[in-house]
């Protein structure tokens, strides 16, 4: 089998990197892992132009607005917009899209080895001009290319009814009993549903979800379900994105804001930037032009990304709720004092 381009992952980053590279006519393959899309999520995604919400996703809230707490209960509140979607619906209808332009797209495959001219999955082998890491926080492209693990935040969340959340808002809530080292976040999915969730680095993520929701949601009739795990990178961009004709694309390539946790913008954005190299490349038949893929993207989002990571040392430092307290507002974007 031999194709243009070969992506790992059927994430955001890597559908959208496929459906680029499909429809301007490259043979594309995309191998995911698991045999249908379910990546662990919020699903919240701002709206920005270069992101449109495919149609068939399911959108479970409009995001006009997002509620800050501070450890005392008080609270900052911050205009927004964006929405929470269904996640595995989103990423399924990305994958779709893919396939539609022209992607091979082979579920239960994962990629093992990168080998001369091409890679191993589960199943086969492929050759490829371009191949893309796009495999998530746990990349097998970045482990087998030599790169060190990231630093991560450990996540859980259950999606709860019974409940009356806020309409439209985003709540985040800190505070180092229940979230050390992360936050505890509320988003709607309905009048009488939402997702509640936390990431964290010290401390058991079930079980401190369990105590939030107990004290902070308190409410007898709310019935918990879908209890999903997940992880982060909060590492921030990695130093090399490009390796010859590799390139990481997403998580992989730590772009998860390091203080949000937000990564489907990114992966999105830095997609289409990948797309827009691989096509330029495989045109003149040069993958030496991949390497303005790295220079594209450290130019978008390397600042900020910089600024979050400097934002999430301090957080790790912020160990007591009176120091939390205290120093919020530099650590969170919703805050003037971030940006300063
Ligand atoms: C609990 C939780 C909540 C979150 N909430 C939000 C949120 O509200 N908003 C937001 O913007 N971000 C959120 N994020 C972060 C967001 O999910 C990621 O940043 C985003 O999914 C990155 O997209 P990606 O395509 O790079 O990676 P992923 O979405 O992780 O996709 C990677 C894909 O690669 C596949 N894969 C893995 N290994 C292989 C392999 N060897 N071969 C082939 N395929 C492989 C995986 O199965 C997966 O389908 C959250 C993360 C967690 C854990």
């Amino acid at each position: 089998m031999s194709y243009d381009v070969i992506i790992a992952g059927a994430g955001p980053a890597g559908s959208v990197t496929a459906a680029k590279a499909a429809k301007a006519g490259f043979r594309t393959l995309l191998l995911e892992k698991n045999t249908m899309c379910r990546s662990p999520c919020a699903g919240y995604v701002s709206c920005t132009i270069n992101l449109e919400i495919p149609e068939d996703c399911v959108v479970q809230s409009k995001i006009t607005a997002m509620r800050t707490y501070f450890p005392d209960m008080s609270f900052h509140d911050f205009r927004l917009d964006g929405f929470v979607v269904d996640r595995p619906s989103f990423d399924t209808a990305l994958a779709m899209k893919a396939k539609e332009e022209g992607a091979e797209l082979k579920w239960g495959s994962p990629l093992v080895n990168l080998i001369k001219d091409g890679v191993e999955f589960r199943g086969g082998k492929a050759c490829g001009q371009v191949i893309v890491g796009a495999d998530g926080v746990f990349s097998k492209t970045a482990q087998l290319l030599g790169m060190e693990e990231q630093m991560v935040v450990v996540c859980a969340q259950y999606h709860i009814k019974g409940i009356k959340p806020l309409p439209e808002t985003g709540e985040i809530f800190f505070d180092n009993n229940y979230a050390p080292g992360g936050y505890a976040w509320v988003y709607p999915t309905g009048e009488d549903s939402a997702k509640i969730g936390l990431g964290l680095t010290r401390g058991n993520p079930h079980e401190c979800l369990d105590a939030f929701i107990r004290d902070r949601i308190a409410s007898k009739t709310i019935v918990k379900k879908e209890y999903i795990t997940g992880t982060l990178p909060v590492g921030g961009l990695r130093e090399k994105l490009v390796f010859n004709n590799v390139l990481l694309v997403g998580d992989s390539a730590g772009m998860a804001d390091p203080i949000t946790g937000a990564g489907i913008n990114n992966a999105v954005l830095a997609a289409e930037v990948a797309g827009r190299t691989i096509i330029d490349a495989l045109e003149h038949n040069d993958t030496a032009l991949l390497l303005d893929y790295e220079t594209r993207i450290k130019r978008l989002l390397g600042k900020p990304l910089a600024r979050a990571l400097e934002k999430r040392k301090r957080l790790g430092e912020y160990c007591d709720n009176e120091l939390l307290q205290k120093n919020l507002p530099e650590l969170w974007a919703t805050f003037k004092q971030y940006w300063e």
